[in-house]
């Protein structure tokens, strides 16, 4: 029988997970020279690009206009979309392997890190992501009763997701909705009392994770002010140091002259807080209403930074009803897949994955984005982490080192699997039915888009069978 990529007969692949990491997979898949290749690109919703069209802030469209390059991937004719499709209920890994020669996992990191404090689980604290989804719309999310009716909230945590939290709360709802933000979200958001909004970094601002046009950004909201403690804004001599990384220098500046400009004169004002960290969530009648913080000291952590370690000083913030933890997400383990409970991610190597963490690699199955690396980068980073994948799957298929197994690789075999379990596909033609629906729908209110935001809305919206 010949080899899998040859001229005679295509490597086979199955990639699960139709976010960035999965379609760069796609896209080095394609492109290795000299390959034959098939790739069947599967995902749990009936809508592909995972964060690029869940997790991208609704203000932040350019930054979704790399599904252009997505769809280009999509519609080679070497590659079939199959979503609606949920890996471990759907399909299980076992029948996987016997239709593909390889599998990449691109799962992405679908929960959150806990912060562990007491109060964590009152009404009115919740994951950052989760209102990430609710606000994208995201099937999983949009039934979440988020109620804004509270004087101030807090978002814990000083990476970018907690930037896009700060900056949904704080935007005027009227430049929202003409975006592609869900209805039901911009409905809450006009409702919404919250006028104070703290924006909470356990260490300093040097070590803040958000990009420089992140913090800007929240400085030209037009009805907020920005407000930061000069105080706040003094330096230890390893984070002085730290000032000769360019992005730390340029949010540092930002930070420094909204210290200079003082309080504002607007009625909504985000207060940037740092070497603070939140120990306890206090509540009235089971829902938070106000966050005990207390002040840290910076201490180097032997590793070129610094840590922060508690004074044992605390205060408290009175009238907080809303508390995002926005402290990093976390994988959530597939049936059938090994998993780094530790790291919260796929088990692997560099991209291979391993029976176990330091174990044996698990032939022909291999990760890319958030689920090998973990949940860090921005979109763009995971081309180059799907091509370091995408070679190591070239490598071992050149050495010959593919699973032994019976693979069926016909045409037919995954198509004719799923229908024998009734699932309901969608192929990629029918999701560009469903979008041309969306933007139909959203131009009708003068938006972008107004998405679908139930799977069986979505289902019923779609066209004939393509
Ligand atoms: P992140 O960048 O890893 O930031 C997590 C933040 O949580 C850090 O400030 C971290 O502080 C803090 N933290 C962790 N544990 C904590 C605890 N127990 N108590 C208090 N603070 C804690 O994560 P993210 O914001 O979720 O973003 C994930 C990735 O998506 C990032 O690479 C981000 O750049 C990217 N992203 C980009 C955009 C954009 O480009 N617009 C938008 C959204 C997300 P320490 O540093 O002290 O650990």
């Amino acid at each position: 029988m010949s080899a899998p990529g040859t001229a005679e007969r295509p490597l086979c692949v199955a990639v699960i997970g139709a976010g960035p990491s999965g379609f760069y997979a796609v896209e080095a898949l394609l492109k290795a020279p000299g390959l034959n290749v098939r790739v069947d690109l599967f995902d749990r919703l009936p809508t592909p690009y995972g964060l690029a069209r869940g997790g991208v802030a609704p203000d932040h469209q350019k930054i979704k206009s790399v599904t252009a390059v997505y769809d280009r991937a999509a519609c080679d004719p070497r590659v079939r979309f199959f979503g609606n499709v949920k890996l471990g209920k759907d399909v299980t890994v076992d029948e996987l392997r016997a239709r593909y020669d390889q599998i990449v996992y691109a799962v992405g990191c679908e929960s959150d890190r806990k912060m562990g404090i007491p109060g964590e689980d009152l009404k009115g604290s919740y994951s950052a992501t989760d209102f990430v989804g609710w606000y994208n719309g995201h099937p999983d999310y949009r039934d979440i009763p988020f109620d804004l009716n509270c004087e101030a909230a807090a978002v814990v945590g000083i990476g970018n997701v907690a930037i896009d939290v700060i900056r949904i709360l704080a935007q005027d709802p009227d430049v929202l909705a003409k975006t592609d933000i869900a209805e039901h979200a911009v409905s809450v958001l006009r409702q919404s009392q919250v006028k104070r909004v703290y924006l909470l970094g356990r260490r300093g601002p040097v070590q803040a994770a958000f990009s420089p046009k992140e913090i800007e950004e929240v400085g030209e909201i037009k009805r907020a002010d920005l407000v930061v403690k000069e105080e706040e804004l003094k330096l230890d001599e390893v984070s002085k140091a730290g000032l000769c990384d360019a992005a730390a220098k340029k949010n540092y500046d930002c930070l420094l002259e909204a210290a200079h400009k003082g309080a504002g004169r607007k009625d909504r004002k985000i207060f940037a807080r740092f070497c603070v960290s939140p120990v306890e969530l206090i509540g009235k009648d089971g829902k938070v209403c106000a966050i005990k913080l207390e002040r840290n000291n910076l201490e180097p952590d032997g590793k070129g930074s610094v840590k922060a370690r508690g004074l044992g000083r605390f205060e408290t913030i009175e009238g907080v009803g809303l508390v995002f933890r926005s402290v990093g997400y976390r994988g959530i383990p597939v049936p059938g897949v090994p998993f780094d409970e530790k790291a919260g991610r796929v088990a692997n190597a560099d991209g291979r994955v391993v029976a176990a963490v330091g174990g044996p690699v698990v032939l022909s199955e291999y990760v890319v984005g958030w689920a090998k690396r973990g949940p860090s980068g921005l979109i763009g980073t995971n081309r180059a982490c799907s091509v370091a994948t995408v070679g190591l799957m070239l490598e071992d298929l050149r050495a010959g080192k593919l699973a032994e197994r019976g693979v069926d690789v016909s045409m037919e075999a995954a198509p004719r699997l799923l229908a024998s379990k009734a699932v309901k596909v969608v192929s990629f033609a029918q999701w560009k039915e469903i979008d041309k629906l969306e933007i139909a729908n959203g131009k009708k209110s003068g938006k972008i888009r107004e998405k679908f935001t139930r799977v069986a809305e979505m289902l019923s919206a779609m066209g004939p069978s393509a």
